[in-house]
């Protein structure tokens, strides 16, 4: 028997269009709770007015909190007002009306991003604000750390029962392949295949290739989120990773293997490489009972399998393919 039941409970998983949030909603389908959801279209949750009118309206006494604007290294450092404006208003405004409208409890998602640029391998939670952060993420990572400090003084003032956790970098069904917007994951799947399918004889691989990170497959952060929602609470946010790393060098290798792409691999050195190490401690979520299951190979397998189905081959659609421009 959980700490916290979801049974019977409305849910609501804001962003649950989003990779994250299609990955709760199949999580959730084994939970016995009723979904609430709001099309985009309808809500804009950037509008504060409009968050709180929906949720007094539709009163879920459960809230994940996966919206936000994400994107890879490119995307975070040329288009800082976005990253920072609209990842600022989701959080504020959906914890706010959360608490208006008396949630019973809420989960923030943030991200790895939100820890200093150099800092001691694996990163524990204790990491938070102890130096700067990496700048190709920073703007993204200041509105991540203030959805935290939200839910932390609402703990404190209102005794709202409102956590956060930081998955590390996620990858899988659902993610953004633009190549310009995406992360690393999907970016390289999509360069792997058509470089394959043009029997191209290179793929680039942007930055030096030394850079290590750590990759989720995002099923499993959907269930460890739900595992949390159920088995913890406190004003301590949690770290959700699986604890091992690679370097992109390696994850490139991986990628052009699950593809079966056999040429050279090159570097791009005017990318930027962005945080050189960026891999988590888990021991407080392996210590409540939580370890991840997908790995790396079975993840990019799946992914991939996505992939073909849902883009690769669309070229011949041009609505499909006006989707990953
Ligand atoms: P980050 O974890 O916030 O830095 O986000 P990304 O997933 O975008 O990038 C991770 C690392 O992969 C960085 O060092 C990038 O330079 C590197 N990388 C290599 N090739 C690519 C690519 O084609 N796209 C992206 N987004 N990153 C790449």
């Amino acid at each position: 028997m959980s700490a916290f039941s979801l049974a019977g409970k409305r849910v609501w998983i804001a962003g649950d269009r989003g990779m994250v949030g299609s990955a709760l909603t199949r999580r959730l389908e084994n939970e016995n709770c009723t979904l609430v959801s709001a099309p985009r279209a309808r809500l804009d949750l950037r509008r504060q007015a409009d968050t709180e009118a929906w949720m007094m309206a539709e009163r879920p006494q459960v809230v994940f909190l996966a919206a936000a604007l994400v994107g890879g290294i490119h995307a975070n450092d040329t288009q800082p007002g976005p990253f920072l404006y609209d990842n600022l208003a989701i959080a504020t405004n959906v914890i706010e009306a959360a608490r208006l409208a008396g949630v019973e409890k809420l989960m923030f998602l943030g991200s790895s991003c939100i820890y200093p640029r150099i800092t001691p391998q694996p990163i524990s939670e204790a990491a938070l604000l102890t130096g700067p952060l990496e700048p190709t993420n920073a703007w993204y990572a200041v509105a991540k750390i203030a959805g935290i400090k939200l839910c932390q003084a609402y703990r404190r003032q209102y005794a709202c029962d409102f956590i956060s956790v930081m998955p590390t970098n996620l990858y899988g069904p659902g993610d953004n392949f633009d190549l310009s917007q995406g992360h690393v994951v999907p970016a390289l799947i999509r360069k792997a295949h058509e470089a394959q399918r043009s029997k191209a004889p290179t793929l680039e691989i942007w930055g030096s290739g030394t850079p290590r990170r750590e990759f989720l497959y995002v099923d499993d952060a959907a269930d460890a989120c739900v595992f949390l929602m159920q088995n913890y609470t406190g004003e301590d946010f949690i770290n959700v990773g699986t604890g091992e790393d690679l370097t992109i060098r390696e994850l490139a290798e991986q990628v052009c293997r699950t593809v079966g792409f056999e040429g050279q691999l090159t570097f791009d050195r005017s990318k930027p490489d962005g945080m050189l190490e960026k891999r988590l401690d888990v021991s407080r979520l392996n210590g409540l009972g939580w370890r991840y299951r997908v790995d790396l190979a079975e993840g990019l397998k799946r992914t991939y399998a996505w992939y073909c189905q849902n883009f690769a081959d669309a070229s011949a659609d041009p609505a499909r393919r006006r989707t990953m421009q």
